[in-house]
C-alpha cells in the first residue's frame, strides 16, 4: 500500500462494485484488506466480505427495501466514532459510492468531525447490467445522453420525475431502485411521448451467480418485473441503445443465466 494511503483514524468510502469480487478495483481490495473496521451495505456480497482482514470488525448497516436498517444519521455517527477511536475505517458501498449512495452525508459528517475522508470509486450497477447483456448505455448517433435516475419515492409520496425530459428519444435511462415503480415509469414515459416499442433491459443481480437478464419493450415493462423478488437488486435500462443483438449469447461462466426475448 502506498505510504499514507490509509492513516489510522481516517475513513475511506469504497465502491464495492455490483457484486462480483473480480469487479472490485485493486485499490478497493487493498483498502478492504487494510481496514480495522468495515461498515457494509446489504448489497455487498459474501465474496467481497471474504476479503476483509481476519482481525477486522465487520458491521452490517444494510439497507434493503422493506427491511429494517440503521438510519443514515446512525451510520454517519458510527463511522465518525470509529475513526475518532483511531481505527482505519472502510465504509463499503454497493456499486459506485457517488451514485445513489448517500455519500454526501457521510463525507459531510466526517469533515464536520475533523476526520479525513476519501472516496474510492466502483463499477456502478448500470455498467455491469449492460456489460452482462453484451450491450451499451450509449449508441453513436442514436443514444447521445445517459440519465441515471432513481425511481424510489419516499414512503407515501408519488414519483415526481421530469417525464418529458426522460422521454427524449436520444436518451438512455438507467433506472435504479425501479422495480416497485416499473408500471408507473412505463406509463408516464409513454404518456410523455416515448414509444411503447422502446427496448428495455432488466438485469437482476448483475454480475452475481444468480444473475438474470430479461429483455422486452417499454409496453411490457410492468409485466417483465413481476417475477423479481423485492430483495433482489434490479436495474431497468430503457432506450434504443439496448436493442437486442440476436447473435449475442451471454457468458455462462458464473452460473445460471436466463435470456427471455419478448419482442
Ligand atoms: N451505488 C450503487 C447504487 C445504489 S442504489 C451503484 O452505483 O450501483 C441500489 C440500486 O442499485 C438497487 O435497487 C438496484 O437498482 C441497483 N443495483 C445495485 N447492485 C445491483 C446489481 N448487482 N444488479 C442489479 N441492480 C443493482
Amino acid at each position: 500500500m502506498p505510504h499514507d494511503e490509509f492513516p489510522a483514524g481516517s475513513v475511506w468510502l469504497v465502491g464495492a462494485g455490483p457484486g462480483d469480487p473480480d469487479l472490485l478495483t485493486r485499490k478497493a481490495e487493498r483498502l478492504i484488506a487494510a481496514a480495522d473496521i468495515v461498515f457494509y451495505d446489504a448489497l455487498v456480497g459474501p465474496g467481497i466480505l471474504d476479503l476483509i482482514g481476519a482481525r477486522a470488525e465487520q458491521i452490517s448497516v444494510g439497507k434493503r427495501s422493506g427491511r429494517h436498517s440503521k438510519d443514515q444519521r446512525t451510520i454517519d455517527s458510527l463511522i465518525v466514532a470509529a475513526a475518532l477511536e483511531g481505527k482505519r475505517v472502510v465504509r463499503l458501498k454497493g456499486g459506485d459510492p457517488a451514485i445513489f449512495g448517500r455519500t454526501a452525508e457521510e463525507v459531510t459528517a466526517c469533515r464536520a468531525a475533523g476526520v479525513t475522508v476519501r472516496i474510492c470509486p466502483g463499477i456502478t450497477a448500470a455498467s455491469a447490467a449492460v456489460a452482462s447483456a453484451g450491450t451499451s448505455l450509449t449508441l453513436r448517433g442514436v443514444a447521445r445522453r445517459l440519465t441515471l435516475v432513481t425511481a424510489h419515492a419516499q414512503a407515501g409520496a408519488t414519483l415526481d420525475l421530469d417525464w418529458p425530459a426522460l422521454a427524449a428519444t436520444d436518451s438512455t435511462l438507467a433506472i435504479y431502485m425501479g422495480r416497485a415503480a416499473a408500471a408507473t415509469v412505463a406509463q408516464q414515459l409513454v404518456a410523455a411521448g416515448r414509444s411503447p416499442d422502446t427496448p428495455v433491459l432488466v438485469v437482476v443481480n448483475a454480475s452475481l451467480p444468480n444473475e438474470r437478464i430479461i429483455r422486452g419493450r417499454l409496453s411490457s415493462l410492468a409485466f417483465l418485473v413481476e417475477a423479481i423478488s423485492a430483495h433482489d437488486p434490479a436495474m431497468l435500462i430503457v432506450g434504443e441503445a439496448v436493442e437486442a443483438d440476436p447473435t449475442f449469447a451471454p457468458a455462462q461462466s458464473s452460473g445460471v443465466r436466463e435470456g427471455i426475448l419478448i419482442a
